[in-house]
């Protein structure tokens, strides 16, 4: 659907996967696998920009990666040693085609490829002022907004005009970006969203997860650091320093749900992260039990994490269709009701007359804890205890994570102890905010420490609000008007 009033839509909603390499043959391809590495950062569709030295070419597609690009009517045209890519995960909605990513368009310098993960809060103000200075905008996108700011930059260079726009902006941003024999990688000073640097033989390649260089045998090289700008040209890949240093802030939610468990990010694997995120829980919050089941796939590595800990056996008692989509993606909730079923099926043997704790990584709204709950109890369950491997999600994300709002949140509205008799459980606990950075490897949550973006769960946001501050009715008028 297409819609008329630029302001009116769900520019915002993204989660994505970024992907881009120079000086490989069959860029695109390669571009290729590393999305389908990337495809749980976002599955409603994809796109790729190739360049062969001379010409720009481009796909962007509704759907799946493996769905869209393995054809050779598509990927012929994809030629060249260059190329960037683009998953993105839009709930409901605008899903249309013009604003899937990466975005394309031709400067003075020729033509600009950029793909964008995380979140601009300040994207309605400026595209405001954009729109009123003559900018025709074509997507509903927020990441369009650094096109135009690049348009109308004072700079000539892509670079000059790159550092011009991305000073105005504010929010999460790992963008990759591509100009003629040029890709861009760049990091917002907090370094909310992941951004690496690989290499495949001589060819560097970035990538919002190591997961997608594995998938083409690039070597992990390092993080795009907070702030950072590197740009990869055929001499190399050089780094900048554009913007004024912040406190790093990166994503704890990476850690806790987002970021593939293969997958290395900020130096830490995520897999190890979360079983040593579940060991804290299991200190934190125990109980006698006979068994502990993840509700799968993202529960397992913290229940796994529980077992060891608690020495209590680990036994996959809810088993998982691979061919629905995550539930969180239906649009409505009766839909998503039956989504859940259609997910998830109790594993009966290993559940009747047992007292059983669950593992979840989160409860957004609550749906799939209580029909989880009652599946166990179907099941001949004879104690249910719920523990979640992240605290009380709270308050929405704004900088790239899909969150519904605050109203819609189960945590928001409910105490912990009116949560666990809403979802039918014996009992119910989160990990405490100090267990989770404790987990990290940190002593707690201290401001004089590292810090993450933890704003879900604390409300402290780290990047100014701007679109919704000032406004009547605050972050609920602003999420109104950015999923209307
Ligand atoms: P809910 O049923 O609304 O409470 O959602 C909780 C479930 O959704 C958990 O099992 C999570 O694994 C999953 N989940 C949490 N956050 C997200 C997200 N941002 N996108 C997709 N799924 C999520």
């Amino acid at each position: 659907m297409l819609t008329t009033n630029p302001f009116d839509d769900d520019k915002l909603r993204e989660e994505c996967g970024v992907f881009g390499i120079l000086g490989a043959t069959d860029a695109a391809a390669l571009v290729a696998l590393g999305l389908h590495a990337l495809q749980h950062r976002g599955q409603e569709s994809a796109g790729i920009v190739a360049f062969d030295g001379e010409h720009f070419a481009v796909h962007r597609a509704l759907g799946q990666v493996g769905d869209n690009f393995s054809s050779e009517a598509v990927m012929r045209p994809l030629k060249g040693n260059a190329a960037i890519g683009h998953v993105r995960y839009a709930t409901t909605g605008d899903t249309a085609l013009r604003n899937v990513q990466p975005l394309f368009a031709d400067f003075e310098f020729g033509g600009f490829g950029l793909a964008h993960n995380g979140n601009l809060t300040n994207a309605m103000t400026l595209r405001r002022q954009l729109v009123r200075r003559g900018c025709l905008f074509q997507s509903t996108t927020d990441t369009e907004v650094i096109v135009h700011l690049m348009a109308t930059a004072r700079g000539g260079s892509v670079i000059d005009r790159m550092v011009e726009a991305l000073r105005q902006v504010e929010g999460a941003y790992s963008l990759v970006a591509m100009a003629k024999d040029q890709i861009i990688g760049v990091r917002d000073p907090r370094g909310v969203r992941p951004l690496v640097l690989g290499m495949l033989g001589d060819a560097p390649v970035l990538a919002s997860e190591t997961c997608a260089l594995d998938i083409i045998g690039a070597d992990f090289v390092r993080d795009i650091e907070p702030g950072e700008m590197v740009v990869l040209t055929a001499a190399g890949v050089q780094s900048l320093r554009p913007f004024q240093p912040e406190k790093s802030r990166f994503c704890i939610f990476e850690y806790i749900y987002f970021a593939r468990p293969d997958s290395l990010v900020e130096g830490s694997s995520v897999y190890k992260v979360r079983k040593a995120i579940g060991a804290h829980l299991a200190q934190e919050s125990h109980v006698d039990a006979d068994v502990i089941i993840p509700v799968p796939d993202s529960g397992v590595p913290a229940a796994i994490g529980y077992a060891e800990e608690s020495g209590i056996p680990f036994e996959l008692g809810i088993i998982r269709n691979h061919y629905v989509g995550r539930t969180f993606i239906q649009p409505t909730d009766k839909i998503r009701h039956l989504g859940v079923k259609l997910k998830h099926n109790a594993n009966r043997h290993y559940i009747q007359g047992k007292r059983v704790i669950l593992v979840d990584d989160s409860i957004v709204r609550g749906t799939t804890s209580v029909k989880i709950v009652e599946m166990m109890r179907a099941a001949g369950a004879k104690e249910v205890h719920m523990r979640i491997s992240s605290p009380p999600t709270r308050h929405s994300c704004f900088y790239g994570i899909d969150t519904p709002e605050k109203e819609k949140l189960l945590a928001h509205k409910l105490s912990v102890e009116e949560m666990n008799r809403y979802i039918g459980s014996d009992s119910l606990a989160f990990i405490s905010n100090d267990g989770l950075y404790k987990a990290l490897g940190h002593a707690g949550r201290d401001a004089s420490g590292p810090q993450y973006c933890d704003a879900c769960f604390t409300g402290d946001y780290p990047i100014p609000l701007t679109d919704y501050e000032g406004t009547p009715g605050g972050e609920v008028a602003f999420l109104a008007e950015r999923r209307a």
